[in-house]
């Protein structure tokens, strides 16, 4: 199956679920609800983004269901809306930069006004000329909330930044307020909007009765009907512990939560429903809403658990400073999963692996889970098998041969590695946080995981452990790694503009640094016939390398050096060479490859027998617009959508 919708720079791809018709009917019932569970969250994640979000999204989906009905849809307002969806509101999902419309204002304001006043008001809340006001000049004026998350130190993080945490604050009353959140348990850094009343900070927490309520109680709904079908009594304590956590919003729920969920290790079915990963903020405190059903491939997740039990060893070898190391590791398991349903930050575009809980202090204590995606990964690989780009970047016909040998096996060790181990390992200096690093953290805390996979996956252990063929496969990895680093990664960034996503930034670090660092006789940027490419000379060598640069990103991930993280990521890890980067945009859009890919899920659909779900049925025939417009309906619940 290949790509089901193609749009701007997004290609809209569909996951199986292998087996689903033969689990048992009970299973597939957990599976129902822990869906539904997720489903409801979407507009927590479209608000969280921009609090506009949510206004434009349904006044244009008026007009489109408008001129759907009249046989008159434009294709302009389509591409808009599907770019909407893809993006959970106005800011491209990767670069952060706000999209504009292929339609004007004028048109927009006629279109409006063509819609039935009532069915417009029932759809959107508001009248047409008062939505039109409020969302026309964000859509159509360039400067405004241009940028969905600002990184750049030169500026205020907090009000620069149009994604919507943080109200009427700058930066440094944010960053007073919770300069000791660790000491005060009554923040809640992680699950607030910090607003300013009278000149003074205060939290709206996210909670049942406090902002999203209305969404979290329709979660918590589903959750509570998961529990009667749940597989085991640790996993009923986890979704009681969920729920409890939605209600009051208290950090000691949520560690409790996640204490429980690390430690639920038995069942067939897991998921992740929450306020997870910082990446959207600024100062990577607050946290996106995202979910991901989970069915554990059983076979797939023995394979995988041989890196597990190795953790220590892996630990004991890692190339780091021995007061950095971890003396007893953990809890670390890996589970392969097949996607279910995916939902909030995770649709439609969806990470291929997941380490949770980001806590470090839970982490060291009590471990984490990494789940790789398998049938994610898969749909991914199919998508990319022979469309070009490898063979276009690849220095020499060997190198691209080698890579379509071995490609899938070493970009799938390097996810379990990064995930993992990746994540989980090292420890803090006492006194030090992540938190420190601020903007620069999350690129750190990727670089660092990516490290350890490259480190690690030319190790002749891998091959012992068989876990790789043979290091021809660790080689290819490295070749693809740097490829797409210095390269094929940048594809996906509009030209005169720089990196600002983490895992873009991190990669870029990592390759450059080494480029600058091991010299030519093991690394090199090559020009021929006026196209770029990388030659790696010595593989062995970079290796070292790659250690070296681990030991640095770990020092500085301890210390929570501040100083040394800006240092890295500003010299290495962001500005593009506009020469290249026009290059490779070039020798990339003669291939007509969208740069990024995003999901449909599947349809259930409960069997009902007495009034109670008894059994589930489950399609692919959705297209990605049936979609988004059924959810826009069926997963929208009433929700205070005012401009605030
Ligand atoms: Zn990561």
């Amino acid at each position: 199956m290949t790509s089901v919708d193609r749009f701007a720079d997004i290609s809209i791809l569909r996951y199986e679920i292998p087996d689903f018709d033969r689990l048992p009917p009970v299973r597939k019932v957990l599976l129902f609800y822990l869906s539904k569970a997720a489903l409801y969250g979407r507009d927590i994640v479209w608000h969280q983004n921009y609090a506009g979000n949510l206004l434009i999204r349904r006044a244009l989906e008026a007009v489109y269901r408008h001129q759907l009905a009249a046989g008159r849809p434009d294709g302009r307002l389509a591409v808009y809306l599907k770019r909407l969806w893809f993006a959970n509101g106005i800011h491209h999902h990767y670069s952060g930069d706000k999209f504009v419309p292929d339609f004007g204002r004028e048109e927009l304001c006629g279109w409006m006004a063509g819609v039935p006043s009532r069915t417009f008001e029932a759809a959107v809340g508001t009248t047409a000329d008062k939505a039109f006001e409020a969302i026309a000049p964000v859509i159509f004026e360039p400067g405004r909330d241009a940028r969905k998350v600002c990184l750049d130190p030169q500026r205020d993080l907090v009000t620069d930044s149009a994604v919507n945490f943080y109200s009427g604050l700058t930066q440094r009353q944010v960053e007073e307020f919770y300069a000791d959140a660790d000491a005060d348990a009554s923040r809640h850094p992680l699950n607030s909007t910090l607003v300013s009343t009278g000149g003074q900070p205060r939290e709206i927490v996210w909670r049942v009765g406090g902002r999203y309520s209305e969404c979290l109680a329709y979660v918590c709904h589903w959750l509570n009907k998961a529990i009667g079908v749940a597989e085991n009594e640790r996993q009923v304590d986890v979704i009681r512990r969920l729920i409890r956590f939605y209600e009051t919003g208290a950090a000691s729920d949520f560690a409790q939560y996640n204490i429980s969920w690390v430690a639920e290790r038995e069942a067939g079915v897991d998921f992740i429903n929450g306020f997870i990963e910082v990446y959207s903020d600024p100062l990577g405190l607050k946290a996106t809403w995202e979910s991901i059903v989970q069915l554990v491939d059983d076979e797939a997740t023995r394979r995988a658990d041989v890196i597990c039990r190795h953790a220590q060893w892996f630990e004991d070898h890692s190339p780091i400073d021995d007061e950095y190391r971890k003396k007893n590791v953990r809890g670390v398991s890996m589970r392969v999963i097949n996607a279910v349903m995916l939902g909030g930050d995770c649709y439609p575009s969806t990470p291929i692996g997941v380490n949770l809980p980001n806590e470090d202090r839970i982490r060291e204590r009590y471990g984490s889970k990494s789940v790789s995606l398998a049938n994610i990964s898969a749909a991914h690989r199919k998508a990319a098998a022979d469309n070009g780009v490898a063979r276009e970047f690849a220095q020499t016909e060997a190198e691209w041969q080698r890579c379509r040998l071995y490609g899938a096996v070493g970009s799938e060790l390097h996810t379990q590695l990064h995930e993992c181990l990746g994540h989980g390992s090292g420890c803090m200096k006492p006194g030090c946080r992540l938190d420190d690093l601020k903007a620069y953290g999350s690129t750190i805390e990727e670089a660092r995981a990516d490290l350890f996979a490259l480190y690690f996956m030319a190790d002749p252990k891998m091959v012992e452990l068989g876990l790789l063929p043979d290091l021809d496969a660790a080689w290819a990895h490295y070749d693809s790694y740097l490829r797409n680093g210095l390269l094929v990664q940048t594809a996906r960034i509009a030209q005169g503009k720089n990196l600002e996503e983490s895992h873009m930034r991190n990669r870029m670090l990592v390759c450059r640094w080494v480029l600058d660092n091991a010299g030519p006789q093991t690394v090199e940027m090559i020009e021929r016939n006026g196209k770029h490419y990388v030659a790696i000379r010595d593989y062995e060598s970079l290796r070292r390398y790659f250690g070296l640069l681990l030991r640095k990103v770990q020092r500085i991930k301890s210390e929570g050096n501040y100083d040394e993280a800006r240092a890295l990521v500003e010299t290495y890890g962001i500005r593009l060479d506009p020469a290249l980067h026009a290059e490779v945009a070039e020798r990339y859009a003669a291939l007509r490859v969208a740069p990024f890919a995003g999901f449909v899920n599947p349809r259930m659909t409960p069997v009902m027998i007495n009034n109670k779900v008894a059994d589930v049925r489950i399609d692919y025939e959705e297209t990605y617009e049936e979609q988004m417009l059924r959810y826009s309906q069926q997963y929208s619940v009433p929700m205070r959508i005012d401009m605030d």
